[in-house]
Formats: C-alpha cells, structure tokens, sequence
C-alpha cells in the first residue's frame, strides 16, 4: 500500500430494488459520477465489488494538474481544477486538496522551449504558470541540486489524498441520497427491448434505466461480458511513499526520472517518472494496431526506459471469465504484487537531488495499475446498441479517454 490507509466507507445493507442509474466502480470515477447524479435528484446506486477507493484511486501520485495535459484536455483540467478547489467544501469532509503548485524541470534547451511552447495553450485562462530559469528554481526548492535548464512551473497546480478523496465523495453522494453498496459486484447488465432495464450483482437484481461503468482496470473484461470490444491495455507503475521529512519542498516536482509528492502527513510520495511496467498479453496484439497512434504521439518518452516488458507475468490478469450468474471472482480481481524489478529501478533517485532525503527512510512501496487507452485525450461513450450504457472513464483530474467500439 503505498499510502496511508483508506478511509473505509461502510457500505449500505439494503439494495435498493430500483432506481434512475446504477455506477458501477468505486473509485474516484464512479464515486464522482455518483455524486453527480444524486446532486441532479436522481435516484442512484454505486456498486463495488470492493470497498470504496481499493484500487488504482487510492494508488496515484495524488497530483491535481493541468501543466503539461495533451493541450485538447486543457479546458475540461481547467474545469476540474474550479471543482477541486472547492471540493473538500462541497463534500463536508477532507480530501485532501491544496493548491501548492507543480514543478516540471527541463533537462535541456530542447526541453525548455518544450514547456515554454506548452504553456501557451493556457492563455486565456485566468491560471498561473509560469517559466522559471534554474536559479529561480534553486530558490523555490531550497537544498535541492537538480542541475536543469529550468523549469514550468505551476502555482494554479495542486495535490489532493487519494486515500480520502473518493470515500469523501462517496460519503457526499450517500448524503445526497445514492446507495453506496460496496461488495457488490455487477455480474451484468440485463437488457428489454434492446434499452437497459437493470443489473445484476452479487447480492441481487436493480432495476434501472442507464448505467455508468467506471470499472477501472476491469472495464476491458466487462465490456466483454456484453458483447463490447473496450481497446484497453494496463501498464504497471510502482509509488512509493517516505517517512515525514522536514523541510522539503510544498510543490510536486517531476524531474527526469522521479517524481515527488508532500503528502498530508509530512512525508512524500515517490515514482519514477519514466519506468512502467507493460505485461504482453493476448490483448496487446489484439490490440497492437489500436494503440500504435498513441504509441507514436509519446515519440522519445517511449524508449526502452519507460517501458519494461514482462513476457512472464500478467499484470491483473482475472482468473476465468466474469460470468454473469455463477461467482465473479472478485479475489482473483484484485491489484497484484510489486514487481521488484520496476521498484529497484529508481529507489534512490530523489536522494541523490534532495541530499538532506537521504536519512529518511522509505515506508512502504506498492504497485499501480493504470489503464492505457487507445487515444489520450478525453472523451465519452454511449453506445447505440445499449443507449443508456456509458462508458466514463474520467481519471482523478477529470480524465477520460477514448470508449469502447460495438461487435456486430
Ligand atoms: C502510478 C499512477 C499515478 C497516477 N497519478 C495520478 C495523479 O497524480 N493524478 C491523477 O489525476 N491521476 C493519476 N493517476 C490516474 C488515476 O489514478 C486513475 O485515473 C484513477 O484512479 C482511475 O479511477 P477509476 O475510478 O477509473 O478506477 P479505480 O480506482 O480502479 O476504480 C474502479 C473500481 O471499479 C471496481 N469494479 C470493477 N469492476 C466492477 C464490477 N463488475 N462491479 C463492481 N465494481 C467493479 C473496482 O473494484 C474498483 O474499485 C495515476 C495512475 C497511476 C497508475
């Protein structure tokens, strides 16, 4: 676990026989999209097949950005920044959120005019973000000796606790009147006259007229169970998290190959700003064409740096098919363990930028899953063959991707 515990949401005992929308998922995204709905007054079921925020939510470096977004992402990151800014306050709880900046040094001249050029696409959006030269940025970050050209910096940036922020959005949306039943996994969707007319879970049948997946890293294998071809691959990263240091830097720095977080209690969270882990799985040739545009758009981020290759090990990968009445296995769709091989790579990296790190000791170290998407940039995704299915994979900041394409 590569963070403090989750704030354990206790789900409801009661399923609801029937309401407006089931959200299946409780992470970040699902727990949002419930929020949402039930501030419309409609009448809404989240259903998990955990607990509120296990996975991939409570798993991330916990940065609220915009600077260095695909620039078509700008104006929904602008959007997301206004809602967390003021999230805390509309859920009644603590998630974590501060408004403490985000740093991206640059290597070289390359990489100077880079960020420089990228900035330009927050004109005309009232958000700090500025170029600072490396003595500006000894400044910002004292006791560090990042030998860089300079870096984007950008104050409107912030950080939120990923362990709090989706049970605190959960908490909001069951005070708004949505049924949060955790341990309930869907099974499948039930369909009259082709439109949606309820789901199926582990502890029974809901009634409702659409239904939102924010599955996470199961959306893939859900989509399946309905005839749904979702192009999504997982790519494995690794977060680690210190014990409290004194004195470091507010603002989450990436430089060439870390990247660090200040957490809420005074210790950082820690990765590797370039190491990822890519199992190679029937689906990523199934898939291989799909993914070769967005392959191509990281241009020199993709090297044999960034991507480790396990031919041994499938990352995630559910034992047997989700069926949708016999047990789902949900044991067997859990988060796996570390790959020691992606964790050793950059232990100490931050140590040797930020002497005064090294007697800290690290706490814990646990792995990440995220889910590679055909296309990066945002997107929605109803479906015509089940008009009220909808795929929403927005991400912490307000993501999402490409959806799913229709057999048939
Ligand atoms: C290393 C790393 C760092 C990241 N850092 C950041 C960051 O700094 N900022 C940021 O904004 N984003 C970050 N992200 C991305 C962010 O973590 C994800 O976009 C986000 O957590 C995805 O949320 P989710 O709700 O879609 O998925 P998840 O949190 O994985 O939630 C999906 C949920 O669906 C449930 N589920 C699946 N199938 C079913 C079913 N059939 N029935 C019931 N429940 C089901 C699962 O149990 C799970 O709880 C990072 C990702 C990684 C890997």
């Amino acid at each position: 676990m590569p963070g403090p515990f989750v704030v354990p949401v206790h789900g409801d005992t009661e399923l609801p026989k029937e309401v407006d929308c089931v959200v299946i998922g409780g992470g970040i995204i699902g727990t949002s999209t419930a929020l949402e709905l039930a501030e419309r007054g409609l009448r809404v079921a989240l259903c998990e097949k955990g607990g509120i925020g296990q996975e991939q939510s409570s798993r991330n470096w916990g940065w609220v950005r915009i600077s260095r977004r695909d620039p078509r992402e700008v104006p929904l990151m602008a959007e997301a920044l206004r809602i967390w800014a003021r999230l805390s306050e509309r859920t009644g709880r603590d998630t974590g959120y501060a408004r403490a900046g985000i740093v991206f040094t640059c290597a070289d001249d390359k990489e100077y005019e880079q960020h420089e050029r990228w900035g330009r696409h927050l004109q005309g959006y009232q958000l700090e973000s500025r170029m600072i030269s490396a003595g500006e940025l000894r400044d910002l970050l004292p006791g560090s000796n990042l030998d860089v050209k300079g870096a984007l910096y950008t104050p409107a940036d912030g950080r939120a606790e990923p362990q709090k922020a989706a049970p605190a959005i959960a908490e909001a949306a069951r005070d708004r009147g949505a049924a949060i039943l955790t341990e309930c996994a869907v099974r499948g969707v039930e369909t009259t006259s082709g439109a949606v007319s309820g789901v199926v879970t582990e502890r029974g049948f809901i009634a409702c007229k659409a239904v939102v997946l924010a599955g996470g890293a199961w959306s893939n294998l859900f989509c399946g169970t309905l005839g749904l071809d979702l192009p999504q691959l997982k790519v494995m990263n690794t977060v680690l998290r210190t014990t409290p240091v004194e004195n470091g830097p507010d603002q989450a720095v990436w430089a060439n190959n870390f990247a660090i977080r200040k957490r809420q209690d005074g210790g950082y969270t820690v990765a590797s700003s370039m190491s990822n882990l890519v199992d190679i799985v029937p689906n990523s040739f199934r898939y291989a064409r799909d993914f070769l545009p967005a392959w191509r758009q990281s241009g020199d981020r993709c090297n044999s740096d960034w991507v480790v290759v396990s031919f041994t090990r499938q990352g995630c990968r559910p034992a047997g098919r989700w069926m949708r009445r016999a047990p789902s296995n949900t044991a067997a769709c859990s988060i796996p363990s570390l790959p020691k091989k992606a964790r050793s790579a950059f232990l100490q990296m931050p140590a040797r930028h930020f002497p005064f790190w090294q007697r800290q000791r690290w706490r814990s170290a646990g792995p990440a899953i995220s889910t590679s998407r055909r296309t990066p940039f945002p997107s929605f995704a109803p479906l015509t063959r089940f008009p009220a299915f909808m795929w929403r994979p927005v991400s912490q900041a307000m993501v999402s991707a490409s959806g799913p394409r229709q057999a048939g």
